[in-house]
This record gives C-alpha cells, structure tokens and sequence, in this order.
C-alpha cells in the first residue's frame, strides 16, 4: 500500500477524526472498494460461493434468457453487458450458451468492474471484453442485454434508527479503545423515512442504497433510449421494510462489519421494489421479483440438468444437488431474487 492509498481502518480512522462519525454508507463503500480491489473472494477457498460458482447451468440459463428476449424485440443491433462480473464465470457460460445464436453470438461484451484482481480473473476467460469504471461510458447506440449477479447487494446503503428524538442516519464513530462501533446521527431524517415505517419502534432500522438507486436509474434510461433487457439476481426483499440487514461475510461465516474492515466482504439485502420503482421513473418497464428457484424452473433448469447428466452420467448426483441449492427454498431458491427491466416496445421476459 501506497501512502496515498492507506489500509482502510487508517482511512475510515483519519475521517472520522477529522469529521467525525461517518454514515455507514461512506464506511460499507470504503471497506468494499479495498475489499474487493486486493483479492478473489469467490468460492470454497474464499469468502463466499454465487451461484455461477455453483453451476454453469445458472450462467447458460441467464444467458438463453437474454437472447430469448432479443429474439422476440427483432433481434435489434445489441452489446452484452454484465454488472460486477466477479470472475467472469457467468458471462463465460453465457457465451457458451449464445455461441450457436446467430446474430447474438459475435456481439460486444462490456464488463463493468472496479476491482482490478477480478479483472484480471475476467480477461482470462473473456480475453475480447471491454471494461467500464461505471455504467456511464456502456455504448449508446444500440440495444443493452444486461446481467448483474450479486452487484447490487455489495454497493453501500445508508442506514436511519428510530430513536426517542425520531429518525436519525446511522453513523460509524470510535470507541475509547479505538474501536468502530455504530452511533446514531445527531440530524432529523424524518423525512427521508418511507411513511408507513414512520412509526417504527425505538431501535428499529430502515435501509436505502442511493449507489442502487443511481445505477438502476441510469441502466433503465438508457434501457429505455436504446432499447434492451437487464436481468439482475441478488438476494433481498420487496419494500418498504424497516430491518438491518447489513452483514460481514468472512470464509463462509458471518463476520462482525465493524472488526477488520477491507478484509471481510459487507453486503446489505437489495430492495427489489425501490429498484423497479427507479426504473419505472425512467419509462423502462419493470417486471419481478420472481424467487430465483422459480425463474430458474420455468426457463427449464429441469431439462438442462438432465441433457448435462446425460453426457457426464458420473457426475449426476452433483448435479441434481447443484439444482438443489440453486432452486430450493431451503438454500437459495427463495431469497434470491430476479428484477427484470425492460425497454419500451420490447416483449414480456421469459419466466416473469
Ligand atoms: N457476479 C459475480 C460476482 C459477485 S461479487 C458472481 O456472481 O460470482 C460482486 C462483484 O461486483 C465483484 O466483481 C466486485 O468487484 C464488483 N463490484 C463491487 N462494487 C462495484 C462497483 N461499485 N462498481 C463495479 N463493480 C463493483
């Protein structure tokens, strides 16, 4: 580390010092940004296993899906696109999927990606790709087939507690040992609070992520001007909901958010309906949640699994469990969740 780039504690330290307590929002972005720019966190050996790790199914079902849509739209000129791409093992097994889609199988592939090590992982398996800081520099001159795998759930979200002097921002300051640990702010946020959680109990937490919000405005403008499909996966709910749903995540256990911050990835549940309300506002259409378990049944996980057992019947067991964790709701079936938005003109997407 660079003197200009301190380790993150120095940094979330230095601030708090010189500004004092920081909103969460400021601390998760912080320590995410490091996070993810100094390590693959991906899989058994990491801190957490999605569900391209999992399956190649998932990635060639996700990929069938955006081509099914362009097929019904006209088949328009399109770019592939995919929102914090980790590895680059979902778009990979999508554009396995599509290399037999004539018209859709030579189409650019933009990788929107801050971590230069998960870069680094993406251009192996997808040496053609071109890469974005950020949505804003994607083409602008034709259709956008998007998919965005557990992105949304690691931008940061604000947090507001309900005290006895009403509604207050969540903030990050120091305690006497030097340790972070969460306060509540000193300004009113009332307003900012959706009003049928205004009268939540003292303690309670509601969550708003401005980062989702911003980029799933902008997806869907340009959605709407271009034309195009976002599929986005992430685990989370339908809102308004008060609850703190921010969690660390260190090899496979949960982790404290406020211990070893940089070093333990923090992610927050997505609100689906704040996400299809920011797209509706910008004239895309939204459609969803459906529970992944059900999306992934009705674009026929069923069939794909037993073509796969077929030609690799050694496997087959691993590939039935595969189905299993993807689909039940007893592992990821029901709380993950699929958004669909859609442009103007385009057709109803497959499984909604
Ligand atoms: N979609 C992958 C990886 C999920 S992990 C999968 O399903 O396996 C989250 C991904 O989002 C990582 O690639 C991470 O580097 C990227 N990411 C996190 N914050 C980002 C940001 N603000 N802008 C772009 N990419 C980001």
């Amino acid at each position: 580390m660079t003197a200009s780039s301190p380790l993150p504690f120095e940094r979330v330290r230095r601030l708090i010092e010189s500004e004092g307590a920081l909103p969460i929002a400021t601390y998760m972005a912080i320590a995410n940004a490091h996070y993810y720019a100094t390590r693959d966190p991906l899989g058994r050996l990491g801190d957490f296993t999605t569900a391209p790790e999992i399956s190649q199914m998932f990635g060639e079902l996700m990929g069938l899906w955006l081509a099914d849509s362009w097929h019904r739209a006209g088949r328009p000129d399109a770019a592939l696109v995919e929102l914090g791409p980790g590895r680059g093992t979902l778009m990979a097994d999508a554009l396995r999927a599509l290399s037999r889609v004539p018209g859709l199988s030579k189409a650019p592939v933009h990788l929107v990606e801050t971590s230069p090590t998960l870069r680094k992982a993406q251009r192996q398996r997808i040496p053609a790709a071109h890469w974005h800081d950020d949505i804003a520099s994607l083409p602008q001159d034709r259709a956008l087939l998007v998919i965005a795998n557990e992105f949304f759930d690691a931008l940061p979200v604000r947090q507001f507690v309900r005290t006895g002097g009403g509604w207050r921002e969540r903030m990050v300051a120091l305690d006497g040992a030097g340790r972070f640990m969460a306060v509540a702010g000193r300004g009113n946020m009332d307003p900012l609070i959706p009003p049928p959680l205004a009268d939540s109990p003292d303690g309670a937490i509601v969550e708003t992520s401005p980062a989702s919000i911003a980029i799933t405005s902008a997806l869907a403008d340009m959605i709407q001007r271009q034309g195009g499909a976002a599929l986005i996966v992430d685990y989370g709910y339908e809102g308004p909901a008060a609850g703190d749903t921010l969690q660390g995540m260190k090899e496979h256990r949960y982790a404290d958010v406020f211990s070893n911050v940089g070093d333990v990835d923090l992610t927050a549940h997505v609100d689906f309906a704040a996400l299809a309300e920011a797209a509706r506002l910008r004239g895309a259409h939204a459609y969803g949640p459906v529970e992944q378990g059900v999306l992934l049944e009705r674009l026929g996980i069923a069939a794909r699994a037993s073509a796969l057992k077929q030609t690799n019947p050694t496997r087959a067991a691993d590939i039935d469990a595969d189905v299993e964790r993807l689909t039940s709701a007893m592992a990821m079936g029901s709380l993950f969740k699929a958004l669909a938005i859609t442009g103007p003109g385009w057709p109803i997407p497959g499984g909604f």
